[in-house]
């Protein structure tokens, strides 16, 4: 089989690509396996740094040769026995003389020739379409274009390279029309074959250039471009190479000096004559190496389809895709980084954890560079607008994920740490408690709220990237400190509660104490205070309310002052104080009234009564116990002390101050209720007749210790203990008598 061929819609290998890869068939078709052959050959990789070759001639006239000499490729020439035409189409092959062994080491890296098909037609009969369409497409492609003459064709300005020649010139103009801000120029550089050496190279130099200059003004030049010139578009240079089968050393010496030629080379700056080699930079289609198989087959295809060609339109559709492909190559980098850290999250918010992925800024920040950076390594060497924009739209899709991403991590950080903060300060006070209430919670919160302010800053700072807006997260962590400080004042709340309930509890115990002696001071008739009075209450009865008022209102300040010390050691506000106290109030009020509920219970103000009686009827006005005599006035002294004893009951039955014989002025005691209050729980708090209006109950209502049908009642029991008393005090007297 045909090793040319072979390269066809086969596998990119290396033995296929011998003979180089065939751009384009014989039937115009053009051949998508060349980006394979670029990779194979290293040249995708290369950039900018690569240089295309066409060479152009009659037929068989030792083309293929010459590039197979002077590249060491491996095109296709004709056997000296069949003349007959063997390049069809277009082939491309990379130098392979580079760096090769013997090979001229000075030749420019990564150059590519392309071996196009002879163009006198002999073969393909009247197909001048090709001719035309192969100059377009090398034109649009090539940096050199070598022109492939005989000596003797030199001066035949009617043989078919003149005829080639025209249609290179016209196709050029054609491209220039629609590419007029391109400074790109190409170098017709004219190889002159079997030059015996009578007419020197100069001469056919001359001829040459008048012939290219006689084309010139005969070709139609279209509108706008009709004054331009030849030296406006193309370079020339000139070469001539002995005969190869008569002559072949130095037929062969001279190709290899001709080699040398393919070196990069700059015009001087006194009279911009070339400088070094051949590839001067602006013949450089600027073409990146990794889509020019992509660009040369749009070419193509609008040349094939006999469209205008319009190359900036095709570098920028180039741009597009390349663009395109580039950056879905490079998000591919970027999504093996973020794609885990995006399930993670996920996952975390499916079972509603609050997740903070570690490293996240840093982890991001380096996926987003290294995206972005290999991005622009690669992208920038296309269409600078549509680099740009094509960059704008990469960068957009990195930070629309990594937003997502930043957003979802601070909203974690915010929720653990609000909870963390939360946690650390109930945690600080019961470790205080237990410790025995020596904590300062002002202080626990304080610390414990640099402390996560501190762990959130953090966090928000590493994800921040320099000079992207969207990755300040200044207005988060102002959320995040106005959250604390909510959850603060919900903790001092609490906290303010828990010192409620131990100021109460502490109220409630004095009470007890102070309340029960005053009560148990009825106990004794004659009181604590000033000497006993027969017929009239003592002091300590009289002004009972007042003592327990007295008392009362002592426990209740210092209890206030307790509480005012201790609430701002934790910095409460002064209406947190004002309803805190309130409360207290109201609270120590209720306590007193239960305590008082409880001595005046049925059994025990009965027993205090029987007891006040007792100590008036038994005792005389000395203390000492009486011994009774059927003479002693037994039932007087019953009388008086009964009468006595039972003054104490109307007395009980209302909380009513000695010296203004009204009730205290509990409203101005408990004062009005503080503007905080309203949000406060007060299901705890159970209503104050005279203070509630609303709840119904009266001020004598909440002053009335004991209601008429317990008076009543009570009267009844004691008077019938105080009658069992007195029998019993006849009933000795009687019987110490009769003793
Ligand atoms: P192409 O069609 O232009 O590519 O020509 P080929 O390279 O296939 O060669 C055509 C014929 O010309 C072959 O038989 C070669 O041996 C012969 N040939 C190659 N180089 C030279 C040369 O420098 N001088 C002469 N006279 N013949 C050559
Ligand atoms: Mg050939």
């Amino acid at each position: 089989m045909n090793g040319h061929f072979a390269a066809v819609g086969n596998g990119p290998t290396a033995q296929v690509y011998e003979h180089g890869i065939q751009v384009i068939d014989e039937e115009k078709q053009f051949n998508t396996n060349l980006n394979d052959y670029m990779i194979e050959t290293h040249v995708a990789e290369a950039g900018f740094n690569y240089h295309l070759i066409s060479v152009f001639g009659s037929q068989s006239t030792g083309k293929s040769t010459l590039l197979n000499h002077l590249f060491g490729t491996e095109f296709s020439v004709m056997a000296e026995s069949e003349r007959r035409q063997t390049t069809k189409g277009i082939w491309l092959s990379k130098n392979k003389r580079e760096g090769a062994k013997g090979g001229d080491t000075s030749m420019a890296e990564n150059i590519l020739v392309m071996d196009v098909e002879g163009t006198d037609g002999r073969e393909r009969g009247e197909d001048q379409d090709f001719e035309r369409k192969s100059a377009l497409f090398a034109l649009a492609t090539s940096e050199v274009l070598i022109v492939n003459i005989w000596e003797h064709q030199v001066g035949l300005y009617q043989g078919a390279n003149m005829g080639l020649l025209k249609t290179v010139f016209e196709v050029n103009l054609q491209l220039f029309l629609k590419d007029k801000q391109s400074q790109t120029r190409s170098l017709l550089f004219f190889v002159i074959r079997d030059h015996i050496g009578n007419t020197p190279l100069a001469n056919l130099r001359n001829t040459l250039i008048q012939d290219l200059n006689k084309i010139w003004s005969s070709i139609s030049k279209p509108a706008g471009l009709d004054n331009s010139k030849i030296d406006d578009y193309f370079d020339f240079a000139f070469a001539a190479l002995p005969h190869k089968v008569l002559q072949p050393d130095k037929f062969l010496a001279e190709v290899e000096k001709l080699g040398t030629r393919f070196t990069a080379g700059h015009r001087s700056a006194k009279d911009q004559e070339f400088v070094g080699g051949v590839f001067l930079p602006e013949y450089h289609r600027r073409i990146p190496a990794d889509g020019l198989s992509m660009y040369t087959e749009g070419v193509w295809d609008q040349i094939v389809n006999n469209k205008d060609l319009d190359l900036p339109t095709q570098q920028e559709l180039l741009a597009q895709f390349r663009c395109d492909e580039i950056s879905r190559e490079v998000l591919i980098g970027f999504d093996d980084i973020i794609l885990p850290l995006e399930e993670s999250q996920a996952e975390a918010t499916r079972l509603g954890r609050a997740s903070v992925l570690p490293d996240l800024g840093a982890t991001g920040a380096r996926a987003r560079e290294k995206c972005i950076k290999a991005f622009e390594t690669q992208a920038s060497r296309y269409h600078k607008g549509v680099y740009a924009l094509k960059r704008t739209e990469l960068e957009s899709k990195i930070d629309t994920r990594l937003k997502t991403l930043y957003q979802t991590q601070l909203s974690a950080a915010h929720k653990s740490g609000v909870a963390a903060f939360s946690d650390a300060v109930t945690n600080a006070v019961k470790a205080g408690q237990k410790a025995g209430g020596t904590y300062e919670f002002a202080e626990i919160v304080d610390k414990q709220k640099r402390k996560t302010l501190e762990f959130f800053k953090k966090e928000a700072q590493s994800l921040s990237i320099p000079g992207v807006a969207w990755s300040n997260f200044k207005p988060q962590y102002r959320l995040f400190e106005r959250e604390l400080d909510e959850v603060s004042a919900r903790l001092r709340k609490e906290e303010m509660r828990r010192l409620a309930i131990r100021v109460e509890r502490w109220v409630r115990s004095r009470l007890g104490d102070a309340i029960g002696l005053e009560f148990n001071k009825l106990g004794s008739g004659r009181g604590g205070t000033g000497a006993p009075e027969t017929g009239d209450k003592p002091e300590t009865e009289k002004d009972l309310w007042d003592r327990i008022w007295a008392v009362f209102s002592g426990i209740v300040a210092e209890a206030e002052d307790r509480f005012t010390d201790r609430a701002k050691s934790f910095e409460a506000s002064v209406g947190e104080v004002e309803v805190g106290l309130w409360r207290l109030r109201r609270k120590s009020w209720v306590a007193l009234r239960e305590k008082i509920d409880e001595e005046v219970m049925e059994s025990n103000i009965l027993m205090k009564l029987r007891e006040n009686f007792e100590d008036k009827f038994r005792y005389d006005e000395e203390g000492v116990p009486r011994i009774w005599r059927p003479t002693d006035d037994i039932e007087g002294a019953y009388t008086r002390a009964r009468e006595s004893t039972l003054t104490l009951i109307p007395l009980l039955s209302r909380f009513r101050l000695a010296e203004t014989y009204a009730p205290p002025d509990l409203l101005a005691f408990i004062g009005p209720q503080p503007a905080g209050a309203e949000t406060e729980d007060e299901e705890d708090l159970a209503p104050i007749g005279g203070v509630d209006e609303e709840e119904g109950k009266s001020l004598e209502e909440e002053m009335t210790v004991l209601s008429e049908s317990k008076r009543q009642d009570l009267v009844v029991r004691f008077k019938k203990m105080a009658d069992g008393v007195y029998v019993e005090a006849k009933r000795s007297a009687i019987g110490g008598m009769t003793q």
